[in-house]
């Protein structure tokens, strides 16, 4: 029977791995529906991931650095927030990107259906749209449905006092007291956020450790810092339960083996993310979809099935955009008949929090686990002329080379826009940089960028005093 579009190429789902992977194949001269559940496209990333929060970041960054002019003899008057102003802005911003998008689909003619997809058959979608079903005949296929929060089912979720990572966005309020279940980069940029407009924030983490994947030594300054401006960081602590009260959610824990209670005017749980790819009805085209929903994909981002791709959140760790934007153009480019491989060396990650915290390759931690031969250079920044002029001198730059060719593997920046910095290094990473290289390159002085160079230098031998 026929469909009722027929296509070359149709991607599900337009986050940052879908757009880009409609965008690309029609450059390559194919015909693309680019099917969306929600109206705008951008997906998580631009409607309620990275981009909300790093506007509302922002706003917070100015807040702190207002307040802590005061030790350089500035004072400023305790600011006006007016929230509504604040959304407007945001939103705003999340427009503008969201039209431009549509904008880039309409230019390249990418064909858009909103509505939510699931297959059929191999080559057949239906998509539930708001005028009824719709199906779709295609060639090849990009998965890029994504992920969601993962909510504990057990807790009083039709409270509304009890909040997401996009209730928290949404900013509806600035509650007095918050807790934030989850120590990870989504956690801690909410509290960053929250801390900064004036709330008395908790962050409670089940680890050991905030932001777990990332070494302890480059995480240290982010909460040395963060104690002393937080009410409390919980570590090794689980969350039992949470109670809706009138006044208050009543919200057990249990730390050191024993239970405790504690009132809050709202909690976010920020415990991670789980993949879409349960809801596709994949298996009805005969791809492999494993217990907790990831696709697993070969590195031409292939599935089982090998007309059909999938790419971002959905295949798997780590969760961040600018991967899913580098898997997208590897599989547009194989489903538009050319060969390209995922070979990245290596995806950095960032926390956007305050400071920041970044890191790529191989950590500290995993080069000692897996028995590596290498060696370590690491600078702090209080040493570091720019970094003291700007009362920021909490930072580290760490960098890590292999013993025997000297190249750089790994390594990771804490500190005043340790997000920006950590590109040099990804670089060198990525290049086959060694050592010299970087101790050797003239960084402009005085510049936090030169701390790169500090810390070759300290693997080298070149610097061994600070002062
Ligand atoms: P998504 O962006 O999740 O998009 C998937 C899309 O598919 C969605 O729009 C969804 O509606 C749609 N969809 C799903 N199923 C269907 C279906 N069956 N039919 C039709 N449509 C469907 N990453 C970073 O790199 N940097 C950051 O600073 C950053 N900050 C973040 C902050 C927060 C609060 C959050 C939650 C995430 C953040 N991330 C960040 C992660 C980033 O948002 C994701 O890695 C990225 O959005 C993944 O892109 P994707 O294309 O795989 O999927």
């Amino acid at each position: 029977t026929s469909a009722d579009i027929q296509t070359e190429v149709v991607v599900i789902g337009a986050g940052p791995g879908g757009y880009t992977a409609a965008f690309r194949a029609a450059d390559l001269g194919k015909k693309v529906l680019l099917i969306e559940r929600f109206a705008d496209l951008g997906g998580v990333c631009l409607n309620v991931g990275c981009i909300p929060s790093k506007a509302l970041l922002h706003t917070a960054a100015i807040l702190n650095e207002a307040r802590e002019m005061e030790t350089c003899g500035v004072h400023f008057a305790p600011p006006k927030i007016d929230l509504a102003a604040l959304l407007t802005w945001k939103n705003g911003i999340i427009k503008r990107l969201t039209g431009g998008l549509a904008g880039l689909a309409k230019q390249r003619k990418v064909t858009r259906l909103t509505g939510m997809a699931e297959f059929v058959a191999d080559h057949r979608l239906q998509v539930t749209t708001a005028e009824g079903l719709k199906t779709v005949q295609f060639e090849q296929c990009i998965i890029a449905v994504g992920s969601r929060p993962i909510k504990l089912a057990h807790l009083p979720w039709s409270d509304d006092r009890l909040m997401d990572s996009t209730d928290a966005l949404a900013l509806r309020d600035v509650p007095e007291r918050l807790l934030i279940v989850g120590g990870g980069i989504i956690g801690l940029e909410m509290a960053t956020v929250y801390h900064a407009l004036g709330s008395k924030v908790t962050v409670m983490e089940l680890t050991d450790q905030l932001i777990p994947g990332c070494d302890r030594d480059l995480v240290k300054p982010l909460q040395q810092r963060i104690a002393k401006q937080y009410a409390g960081i919980w570590l090794n602590t689980k969350l039992e339960n949470i109670v809706t009260k009138p006044e208050s959610l009543e919200v057990s824990l249990s730390r050191d083996g024993a239970l405790e209670k504690h009132d809050f005017d709202k909690v976010l749980i920020a415990i991670g993310r789980q993949p879409n790819g349960a809801q596709l009805a994949a298996e009805k085209a005969g791809v492999t979809v494993t217990e907790r929903g990831f696709i697993p994909v070969d590195r031409q981002m292939r599935t089982n099935v090998a007309h059909i791709f999938a790419i971002g959140d959905v295949v798997g760790q780590p969760m961040l955009a600018h991967k899913a934007v580098h898997e997208a153009k590897v599989a547009a480019e194989n489903a538009a008949g050319h060969r390209a491989f995922m070979d990245a060396r290596v995806i950095p990650s960032v926390a956007y929090t305050d400071p920041e915290v970044a890191w790529f390759g191989v950590t500290e931690t995993e080069a000692k686990a897996q028995g590596l031969a290498f060696e370590k250079g690491v600078f702090p920044w209080l040493a570091s002329g720019r970094a003291l002029s700007m009362g920021r001198e909490e930072g580290v730059t760490k960098l890590l080379f292999d013993r025997d060719s000297r190249r750089v593997i790994g390594g990771g920046i804490v500190g005043l826009s340790a997000g920006e910095l950590l590109a040099e290094a990804v670089l060198a990473c990525e290049m086959g940089a060694d050592v010299d290289d970087l101790s050797l390159l003239i960084h402009a002085h005085p510049t936090l960028s030169e701390t790169i160079g500090f810390a070759a230098e300290m693997a080298t031998g070149e610097i061994t005093d600070l002062y």
